[in-house]
């Protein structure tokens, strides 16, 4: 009988994450001042960063170590299963091997926490009492609120307005994990009262979001920021989702041909891909690693390689990424966790580079790749994990027209358990695709034109 899904033990937990900063041929360009446009100082961040964050964030080593403190934590819901999606195989009759790494099963019900929790432990070494975030469709507020809780830190999560009226539940989860919870664009932050001035009916983006955040956090005593993905660090914490994989599919006597994570700003992509990338980089191999993105937010695959803003207003440094300008306004999907305008550095380098592949599905398609999972492995996947899906039922269709029995490895980033009402409007066909023309794109990407001298 086939093992349909591998596990690990606790002592499997990796104890190194994997830095591909290390085995990168081109490194990534360096983050550049806000307002001098010079690189940037390590010490610049440290009005928002903790120290040991922004030397994670520089870092060129290869394997940095997981705190004892953080392992332990990770118990709570580490080692995460890797499951073949057999039924998904049997209902597509092809001969691809489908596997999953089931990062939905965590308490907040998705790959957040892996960051959330070492972050909120190294804000906690340095004495820090108070954290400032933002949420797009709440999951990060509620991994870091839930982390916070863990650490005996205060938490305060500007969460886009958009998600804070589809999403109530997500706000209750991170009331119940101690956080205070606010709707941005909001009146508590000069960033957000000049937005809300211009446009009182704007629905919030994460850009406006993170400026929010970040103007509060340097204004308030003893508090920092913490972000939920894009940033190399952010990357490098998600990378036990890719070393444990790598094992269990050793385990399973597999190897894989492809790899894919669906794509916001990459942390869950660079999670699942980065330690099977370093094969590529290191051994020669040749694995296809996909990023998977939503047609109306498609940075990756029809933005611009240029210095960029992380934030709508320009309080970040300048960041080399793929991006579509920091005005982008996404439409307003359901994979809430994808309306970013712009890649994480070192996605954007591997992406200029040719050593990732990217590719951008239509709303409609991920729903109906949603759907059959549901129906076929049980488990409601995230709107943003369908995505994933989507890519990998591509795939495995191919697979059996070229009669190929590939081995196919997709992150499941979350469960869609607090995302019924997109699945309500899917099944009323009330859903549509959002697909952008070049002059919707053209027009927030040339703001780019005259950012860098
Ligand atoms: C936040 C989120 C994403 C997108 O963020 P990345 O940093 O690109 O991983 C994807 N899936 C789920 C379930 C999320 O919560």
């Amino acid at each position: 009988m086939a093992t349909k899904k591998i596990l690990l033990s606790e002592k499997d937990i990796p104890l190194a994450w994997y830095n591909i900063v290390a085995d990168m041929e081109n490194k990534p360009l360096p983050p550049l001042h806000p307002a001098t446009k010079k690189p940037l100082n390590p010490s610049d961040l440290e009005q928002i960063f903790p120290k040991a964050i922004i030397e994670q964030e520089m870092s060129a080593e290869r394997w940095i170590e997981i705190p004892d403190e953080v392992r332990e934590l990770y118990k709570i819901w580490r080692p995460t299963p890797l499951v073949r999606a057999s039924g998904l195989e049997k209902a597509l009759d092809t001969p691809a091997h489908i596997y999953f790494k089931n990062e939905g099963i965590s308490p907040v019900g998705s790959h957040k926490l892996n960051s959330a929790i070492p972050q909120v432990f190294y804000n906690k070494q340095q004495g820090i009492t108070h954290l400032t975030t933002e949420t797009g469709a709440g999951q990060w507020g509620t991994a870091l609120a839930f982390a916070c809780n863990l650490f005996g830190i205060t938490l305060e999560v500007f969460m886009v307005k958009v998600s804070y009226n589809q999403k109530p539940y997500r706000r209750v989860m991170m009331q119940t994990w101690n956080a205070d919870v606010i709707a941005s664009p909001s009146n508590t932050t000069d960033a957000g009262k000049s937005i809300l001035n211009r446009d009182p009916n704007n629905s919030g983006s994460l850009g406006i979001a993170i400026s929010e955040a970040i103007e509060k956090a340097v204004k308030t005593p003893n508090t920092k920021y913490s972000l939920g993905s894009v940033l190399n660090h952010v990357a490098l914490h998600q990378t036990v989702i890719g070393l444990e994989a790598e094992k269990q599919l050793e385990i399973a006597g597999e190897f894989p041909d492809i790899v894919i994570g669906c794509f916001g700003g990459g942390s869950n992509f660079s999670g699942i891909g980065f330690p099977f990338l370093r094969h590529n980089l290191v051994n020669g191999k040749k694995i296809r690693i996909i990023a998977a993105e939503p047609e109306s937010c498609p940075k990756l695959t029809r933005g611009k390689f240029e210095y960029d803003f992380g934030d709508t207003v320009g309080m970040t440094p300048l960041l080399p990424m793929y991006t579509l300008g920091h005005d982008f306004q996404p439409a307003d999907i359901h994979a809430g966790g994808l309306r970013y305008h712009g890649a994480g550095t070192i996605v954007s380098q591997l992406r200029k580079d040719n050593l990732i592949e990217v590719e951008d599905i239509p709303q409609l398609e991920t729903f109906e790749a949603g759907r059959l999972f549901a129906r076929t492995e049980g488990t409601i996947p995230a709107p943003e994990s369908a995505h994933a899906i989507a890519s990998a039922i591509r795939e495995a269709k191919k697979a059996k027209e070229e009669g190929i029995a590939k081995t196919i490895l997709f992150n499941l980033s979350g469960h869609g358990l607090i995302d019924m009402s997109a699945y309500e409007q899917f099944l009323g066909g009330e859903m549509k695709n959002y697909q952008l023309t070049d002059d919707e794109i053209n027009k927030t990407v040339k703001s780019l034109e005259n950012l860098i001298p």
